[in-house]
């Protein structure tokens, strides 16, 4: 049945066919938000723990839905990945992302990286590479202030033309970060043959890593391998000292997580930069 179309699901099976039928109504203001620009960023700010550093900021989108206010991006990203309007989010994200940067920069305000993530159907897109360097240009920006995140998921499928891509970011200074790293199901040959700078370790491991659990042996098993083939590891969802501490310890200094910072609106990451330069 499961090839048989929406209509016929419908039919046949009443639970499947509310959620289909909640995923085409969310498509549809899905399409409404996009007209409305009613996405905004946030931005989370990763620092160097030890040089007492911001280093990067992550761009997290939010959605300022008219009647049900701001809706997390769990809650539309998932269905959204379902079909290209994941492609029309991601280049709303790239836009607004690369316009912070080039407003910053017109300001004379130092900047650090922004980081942003990409779903793996929009980075295998046709037309992404060519989005991102239009948009580069517009704006007049140089590629190193940008990075991309993907998911190990990406990795899987037509491992060349992803490669491909990977070359051609980097080519426009882009840096690549492998997101989650760690909880996808793939092997870790690519981690040899695709041009990443940076692995990221999943929350769930963090979470662990000052306890006497198996995150505990995992977090340190990535940053050694990080270590080894000479990659950046950033440590997400850090969320107490004593795991800073840990991860310190272990040679991983790039952290983000609430310890440090939430998610903060534009105007609240801007003024974090400007705070930068003031004595
Ligand atoms: P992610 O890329 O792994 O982003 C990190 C998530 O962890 C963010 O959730 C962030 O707010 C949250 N976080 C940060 N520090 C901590 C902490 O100390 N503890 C805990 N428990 N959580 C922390 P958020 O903003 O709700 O985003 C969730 C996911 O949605 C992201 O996970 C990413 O997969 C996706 N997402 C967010 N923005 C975008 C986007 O612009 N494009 C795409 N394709 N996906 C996005
Ligand atoms: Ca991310
Ligand atoms: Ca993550
Ligand atoms: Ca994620």
């Amino acid at each position: 049945a499961k090839q048989s179309g929406r209509g016929v699901l419908r039919f046949y099976d009443e639970h499947m066919s509310l959620e289909l039928n909640d995923a085409y109504l969310l498509e549809k203001e899905l399409v409404v938000a996009l007209d409305q620009r009613q996405f905004v960023l946030h931005y989370q700010p990763i620092y160097d723990a030890s040089a007492n550093q911001l280093v990067q900021f992550e761009a997290l989108i939010r959605w300022n839905h008219p009647d049900k206010g701001n809706v997390p991006p769990i809650d539309f990203i998932p269905i959204a990945e379902e079909s290209h309007l994941i492609c029309l989010i991601g280049e709303y994200v790239i836009d607004e992302s690369l316009k912070l940067i080039a407003s910053l920069t017109e300001q004379d305000i130092d900047i650090v990286p922004i980081s942003i993530n990409v779903s793996g159907r929009h980075l295998m897109a046709s037309g992404f590479i060519e989005y991102m360097e239009d948009k580069l240009k517009f704006y007049g920006i140089n590629g190193r202030f940008v990075k991309v995140e993907v998911t190990e998921g990406v990795f899987l499928h037509d491992t060349e033309l992803c490669a491909d891509v990977m070359r051609r970011l980097k080519h426009l200074g882009i840096e690549i970060s492998v997101d989650d790293f760690g909880t996808g199901y793939s092997s870790l040959y690519y981690l040899k043959s695709l041009p990443i700078d940076t692995l990221k370790i999943d929350k769930s491991f963090v979470k662990e890593c000052h306890d006497l659990a198996e995150g505990h042996t995992i977090c340190e098993s990535i940053i050694r391998l990080a270590q080894g083939l000479a990659l950046e590891v950033i440590a997400e969802g850090v969320e107490t000292n004593e795991q800073a501490e840990t991860l310190i310890e272990w040679g991983c200094n790039k952290h983000q997580g609430y310890y440090y910072c939430h998610p903060v609106d534009e105007e609240k990451a801007v003024s974090i930069l400007k705070e930068l330069v003031e004595p």
